[in-house]
Protein backbone atom coordinates (compact mmCIF):
# COMPACT_ATOMS: atom_id res chain seq x y z
CA UNK A 1 0.00 0.00 0.00
CA UNK A 2 1.72 3.29 -0.73
CA UNK A 3 0.03 6.17 0.57
CA UNK A 4 0.95 8.31 -2.07
CA UNK A 5 -0.74 6.29 -5.26
CA UNK A 6 -3.46 8.37 -7.05
CA UNK A 7 -4.46 5.70 -9.37
CA UNK A 8 -8.26 5.55 -10.38
CA UNK A 9 -8.32 9.64 -9.17
CA UNK A 10 -9.47 12.07 -11.80
CA UNK A 11 -7.50 15.62 -11.37
CA UNK A 12 -8.69 19.26 -12.98
CA UNK A 13 -5.47 21.23 -12.85
CA UNK A 14 -5.96 24.91 -14.25
CA UNK A 15 -3.60 26.66 -16.28
CA UNK A 16 -1.78 23.60 -16.93
CA UNK A 17 0.16 24.46 -20.08
CA UNK A 18 2.79 25.89 -18.62
CA UNK A 19 4.94 26.37 -15.28
CA UNK A 20 3.64 25.56 -12.02
CA UNK A 21 0.73 24.21 -13.17
CA UNK A 22 1.90 22.04 -15.99
CA UNK A 23 4.40 20.48 -13.25
CA UNK A 24 1.84 19.42 -10.51
CA UNK A 25 -0.58 18.16 -13.64
CA UNK A 26 2.70 16.09 -14.52
CA UNK A 27 3.01 14.79 -10.96
CA UNK A 28 0.01 13.57 -10.35
CA UNK A 29 -0.20 11.67 -13.53
CA UNK A 30 3.49 10.09 -12.31
CA UNK A 31 1.38 9.18 -9.05
CA UNK A 32 -1.29 7.72 -11.26
CA UNK A 33 -3.79 10.38 -11.67
CA UNK A 34 -5.63 11.06 -14.57
CA UNK A 35 -5.60 15.06 -15.31
CA UNK A 36 -8.36 17.54 -16.96
CA UNK A 37 -5.78 20.36 -17.77
CA UNK A 38 -7.96 23.47 -17.89
CA UNK A 39 -7.02 26.81 -19.18
CA UNK A 40 -7.43 29.00 -22.10
CA UNK A 41 -4.15 28.37 -24.00
CA UNK A 42 -4.24 24.86 -25.50
CA UNK A 43 -2.17 22.61 -22.43
CA UNK A 44 -0.95 20.43 -25.37
CA UNK A 45 2.66 19.87 -24.28
CA UNK A 46 1.07 18.98 -20.66
CA UNK A 47 -1.27 16.39 -22.69
CA UNK A 48 1.60 14.83 -24.60
CA UNK A 49 3.70 14.01 -21.33
CA UNK A 50 0.79 12.89 -19.22
CA UNK A 51 -0.14 10.50 -22.18
CA UNK A 52 3.57 9.08 -22.14
CA UNK A 53 3.12 8.62 -19.02
CA UNK A 54 0.02 6.02 -19.74
CA UNK A 55 -2.19 8.30 -18.32
CA UNK A 56 -5.54 9.85 -19.48
CA UNK A 57 -5.55 13.58 -20.26
CA UNK A 58 -7.81 15.88 -21.54
CA UNK A 59 -7.74 19.66 -22.97
CA UNK A 60 -10.66 21.64 -21.58
CA UNK A 61 -10.88 25.01 -22.69
CA UNK A 62 -11.89 27.81 -20.29
CA UNK A 63 -11.14 31.61 -19.76
CA UNK A 64 -11.41 32.01 -15.94
CA UNK A 65 -11.38 35.61 -15.93
CA UNK A 66 -15.09 35.35 -15.52
CA UNK A 67 -16.91 32.03 -13.81
CA UNK A 68 -18.84 31.29 -16.76
CA UNK A 69 -17.23 28.41 -17.41
CA UNK A 70 -16.58 26.68 -13.73
CA UNK A 71 -19.92 24.46 -14.00
CA UNK A 72 -18.94 23.13 -17.69
CA UNK A 73 -15.24 22.55 -16.31
CA UNK A 74 -16.91 20.38 -13.87
CA UNK A 75 -19.04 19.09 -15.99
CA UNK A 76 -16.66 18.05 -18.57
CA UNK A 77 -14.25 16.82 -16.97
CA UNK A 78 -16.86 14.00 -15.41
CA UNK A 79 -18.31 13.50 -18.80
CA UNK A 80 -14.74 12.96 -20.63
CA UNK A 81 -12.70 11.67 -17.61
CA UNK A 82 -15.25 9.40 -15.60
CA UNK A 83 -14.96 11.17 -12.22
CA UNK A 84 -13.77 14.38 -10.48
CA UNK A 85 -11.19 13.44 -7.33
CA UNK A 86 -8.71 16.62 -7.05
CA UNK A 87 -9.28 19.90 -7.72
CA UNK A 88 -6.11 22.23 -8.30
CA UNK A 89 -6.78 26.06 -8.14
CA UNK A 90 -3.71 27.11 -10.14
CA UNK A 91 -4.63 29.76 -13.48
CA UNK A 92 -3.39 33.00 -11.59
CA UNK A 93 -2.32 36.71 -12.97
CA UNK A 94 -0.15 39.57 -11.71
CA UNK A 95 -0.35 42.73 -12.60
CA UNK A 96 2.68 45.10 -11.25
CA UNK A 97 2.13 49.11 -10.86
CA UNK A 98 2.70 51.25 -7.78
CA UNK A 99 -0.24 51.65 -5.61
CA UNK A 100 -0.47 55.23 -6.22
CA UNK A 101 -0.90 54.91 -9.82
CA UNK A 102 -3.09 51.23 -9.58
CA UNK A 103 -6.14 50.83 -11.94
CA UNK A 104 -9.28 49.33 -11.31
CA UNK A 105 -8.62 47.53 -14.61
CA UNK A 106 -5.56 45.96 -12.79
CA UNK A 107 -6.94 45.65 -9.77
CA UNK A 108 -10.82 43.40 -10.75
CA UNK A 109 -8.48 41.41 -13.64
CA UNK A 110 -6.59 40.09 -10.65
CA UNK A 111 -9.40 39.72 -8.06
CA UNK A 112 -11.41 37.98 -10.71
CA UNK A 113 -9.10 35.65 -11.96
CA UNK A 114 -7.12 34.90 -9.11
CA UNK A 115 -10.01 34.74 -6.15
CA UNK A 116 -12.93 35.35 -7.84
CA UNK A 117 -13.34 32.76 -10.24
CA UNK A 118 -11.10 30.24 -7.48
CA UNK A 119 -13.87 30.48 -5.36
CA UNK A 120 -16.80 29.37 -7.73
CA UNK A 121 -14.70 26.84 -9.18
CA UNK A 122 -14.26 25.27 -5.77
CA UNK A 123 -17.96 25.92 -5.43
CA UNK A 124 -18.79 23.90 -8.44
CA UNK A 125 -16.30 20.95 -7.53
CA UNK A 126 -17.63 20.77 -4.24
CA UNK A 127 -21.42 19.98 -4.67
CA UNK A 128 -19.83 17.80 -6.80
CA UNK A 129 -17.53 16.13 -4.31
CA UNK A 130 -20.09 16.31 -1.44
CA UNK A 131 -22.38 14.31 -3.45
CA UNK A 132 -19.79 11.54 -4.57
CA UNK A 133 -18.54 11.14 -1.22
CA UNK A 134 -15.64 13.71 -0.75
CA UNK A 135 -12.35 14.61 -2.44
CA UNK A 136 -9.53 16.80 -2.62
CA UNK A 137 -8.81 20.85 -3.29
CA UNK A 138 -5.73 22.23 -3.34
CA UNK A 139 -5.48 25.97 -4.10
CA UNK A 140 -2.08 27.81 -5.44
CA UNK A 141 -0.97 30.71 -2.85
CA UNK A 142 1.71 32.91 -2.42
CA UNK A 143 4.38 34.18 -0.01
CA UNK A 144 2.17 36.71 -0.55
CA UNK A 145 -0.68 35.38 1.23
CA UNK A 146 1.46 35.73 4.47
CA UNK A 147 3.56 39.11 3.58
CA UNK A 148 2.59 42.40 1.89
CA UNK A 149 5.13 42.33 -1.17
CA UNK A 150 5.45 45.62 -3.37
CA UNK A 151 3.70 47.12 -5.76
CA UNK A 152 1.34 44.19 -6.66
CA UNK A 153 -1.48 45.30 -4.46
CA UNK A 154 -4.33 43.28 -5.99
CA UNK A 155 -2.19 40.09 -6.65
CA UNK A 156 -1.36 40.05 -2.50
CA UNK A 157 -5.46 41.14 -1.95
CA UNK A 158 -5.89 37.99 -4.06
CA UNK A 159 -3.44 35.45 -2.67
CA UNK A 160 -4.37 36.80 1.04
CA UNK A 161 -7.79 35.83 0.24
CA UNK A 162 -6.46 32.60 -0.51
CA UNK A 163 -5.41 32.08 2.58
CA UNK A 164 -8.55 32.43 4.01
CA UNK A 165 -10.65 31.20 1.50
CA UNK A 166 -8.72 27.95 1.87
CA UNK A 167 -9.53 27.78 5.79
CA UNK A 168 -13.07 28.77 5.36
CA UNK A 169 -13.65 25.94 2.44
CA UNK A 170 -12.02 23.38 4.77
CA UNK A 171 -13.98 24.45 8.09
CA UNK A 172 -17.21 23.89 6.05
CA UNK A 173 -16.45 20.66 3.72
CA UNK A 174 -14.34 18.25 6.16
CA UNK A 175 -17.45 17.01 7.16
CA UNK A 176 -18.13 16.38 3.78
CA UNK A 177 -14.71 14.09 2.93
CA UNK A 178 -13.46 16.88 1.31
CA UNK A 179 -9.64 18.77 2.05
CA UNK A 180 -9.08 21.59 1.31
CA UNK A 181 -5.67 23.42 1.43
CA UNK A 182 -2.82 25.35 -0.43
CA UNK A 183 0.68 25.61 -1.46
CA UNK A 184 2.37 28.60 -1.28
CA UNK A 185 5.11 28.28 -3.97
CA UNK A 186 8.29 31.01 -2.94
CA UNK A 187 10.09 32.14 -5.74
CA UNK A 188 9.14 29.74 -8.79
CA UNK A 189 11.35 30.68 -12.56
CA UNK A 190 8.22 30.93 -14.37
CA UNK A 191 6.60 33.46 -16.68
CA UNK A 192 4.93 35.30 -13.72
CA UNK A 193 8.69 36.06 -12.42
CA UNK A 194 9.99 36.66 -15.86
CA UNK A 195 10.41 40.72 -14.77
CA UNK A 196 11.81 40.23 -11.31
CA UNK A 197 14.00 37.88 -12.81
CA UNK A 198 15.03 40.14 -15.44
CA UNK A 199 15.41 42.73 -12.62
CA UNK A 200 19.58 42.42 -11.95
CA UNK A 201 18.69 44.33 -8.34
CA UNK A 202 15.51 42.56 -7.40
CA UNK A 203 16.70 39.34 -8.77
CA UNK A 204 20.12 39.42 -6.48
CA UNK A 205 18.10 40.69 -3.55
CA UNK A 206 15.48 38.22 -3.77
CA UNK A 207 18.10 34.55 -4.33
CA UNK A 208 19.84 36.76 -1.19
CA UNK A 209 17.36 36.10 0.39
CA UNK A 210 16.41 32.48 -0.56
CA UNK A 211 18.40 30.13 1.89
CA UNK A 212 18.47 27.71 -0.53
CA UNK A 213 20.18 30.43 -2.79
CA UNK A 214 18.45 29.16 -6.11
CA UNK A 215 15.12 30.24 -7.98
CA UNK A 216 12.44 27.23 -7.30
CA UNK A 217 11.71 25.04 -10.66
CA UNK A 218 8.35 24.26 -11.29
CA UNK A 219 8.89 20.68 -10.61
CA UNK A 220 9.76 21.43 -6.98
CA UNK A 221 5.96 22.03 -6.21
CA UNK A 222 5.05 18.53 -7.39
CA UNK A 223 5.63 16.04 -4.21
CA UNK A 224 3.33 19.07 -2.37
CA UNK A 225 0.57 18.61 -4.77
CA UNK A 226 0.76 14.53 -4.69
CA UNK A 227 1.25 14.91 -0.89
CA UNK A 228 -2.35 16.88 -0.66
CA UNK A 229 -4.00 15.30 -3.02
CA UNK A 230 -2.98 11.91 -1.52
CA UNK A 231 -4.52 9.53 1.08
CA UNK A 232 -1.56 10.38 3.45
CA UNK A 233 -2.55 13.81 3.96
CA UNK A 234 -6.14 12.88 5.04
CA UNK A 235 -6.25 13.95 8.40
CA UNK A 236 -4.72 17.82 6.99
CA UNK A 237 -7.19 20.15 6.15
CA UNK A 238 -6.71 24.05 5.64
CA UNK A 239 -3.28 24.06 5.67
CA UNK A 240 -0.73 26.76 3.78
CA UNK A 241 2.11 24.94 2.98
CA UNK A 242 5.25 26.62 1.95
CA UNK A 243 7.40 25.16 -0.66
CA UNK A 244 9.79 28.09 -0.74
CA UNK A 245 13.47 27.12 -0.11
CA UNK A 246 13.05 28.45 3.42
CA UNK A 247 12.20 32.20 2.60
CA UNK A 248 9.43 32.33 5.24
CA UNK A 249 12.17 31.34 7.51
CA UNK A 250 14.74 34.22 7.54
P1 LIG B 1 2.54 31.33 -15.44
O1 LIG B 1 3.64 30.55 -16.05
O2 LIG B 1 2.28 32.73 -15.89
O3 LIG B 1 1.20 30.47 -15.51
C1 LIG B 1 -0.05 30.99 -15.19
C2 LIG B 1 -1.10 30.06 -15.71
O4 LIG B 1 -2.40 30.61 -15.45
C3 LIG B 1 -1.01 29.88 -17.23
O5 LIG B 1 -1.36 28.57 -17.57
C4 LIG B 1 -2.05 30.86 -17.71
O6 LIG B 1 -2.54 30.59 -19.00
C5 LIG B 1 -3.11 30.63 -16.66
N1 LIG B 1 -4.11 31.69 -16.71
C6 LIG B 1 -3.93 33.01 -16.50
N2 LIG B 1 -5.08 33.67 -16.70
C7 LIG B 1 -6.00 32.75 -17.07
C8 LIG B 1 -7.36 32.82 -17.44
N3 LIG B 1 -8.03 33.98 -17.50
N4 LIG B 1 -8.00 31.67 -17.76
C9 LIG B 1 -7.35 30.50 -17.74
N5 LIG B 1 -6.06 30.37 -17.40
C10 LIG B 1 -5.39 31.48 -17.09
O7 LIG B 1 2.81 31.49 -13.90
P2 LIG B 1 3.11 30.44 -12.73
O8 LIG B 1 4.21 31.04 -11.94
O9 LIG B 1 3.23 29.05 -13.20
O10 LIG B 1 1.78 30.67 -11.87
C11 LIG B 1 0.91 29.64 -11.49
C12 LIG B 1 0.28 30.00 -10.17
O11 LIG B 1 1.28 30.05 -9.17
C13 LIG B 1 -0.41 31.37 -10.15
O12 LIG B 1 -1.59 31.31 -9.38
C14 LIG B 1 0.63 32.24 -9.45
O13 LIG B 1 0.06 33.36 -8.84
C15 LIG B 1 1.19 31.26 -8.46
N6 LIG B 1 2.49 31.60 -7.89
C16 LIG B 1 3.61 31.68 -8.66
C17 LIG B 1 4.81 31.99 -8.07
C18 LIG B 1 6.09 32.07 -8.83
O14 LIG B 1 7.11 32.43 -8.25
N7 LIG B 1 6.13 31.76 -10.11
C19 LIG B 1 4.89 32.22 -6.70
C20 LIG B 1 3.73 32.14 -5.95
C21 LIG B 1 2.53 31.82 -6.55
P3 LIG B 1 -1.90 31.34 -20.29
O15 LIG B 1 -0.60 30.66 -20.57
O16 LIG B 1 -2.93 31.15 -21.33
O17 LIG B 1 -1.71 32.78 -19.88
Amino acid sequence: MNPFDLSGRVAVVTGANTGIGQAIAVALAEAGADVACVGRTPAEDTVERIRALGRHAEIISADLSTIEPVTRVVDETVERLGRLDILVNNAGIIRRADAVDFTEEDWDAVVDTNLKSVFFLCQAAGRHMIANGGGRIINIASMLTFQGGIRVPSYTASKSGIGGLTKLLANEWAKHNINVNAIAPGYIATNNTAALQADEMRNAAILDRIPAARWGDPADLGGAAVFLASDAASYVQGHILAVDGGWLAR
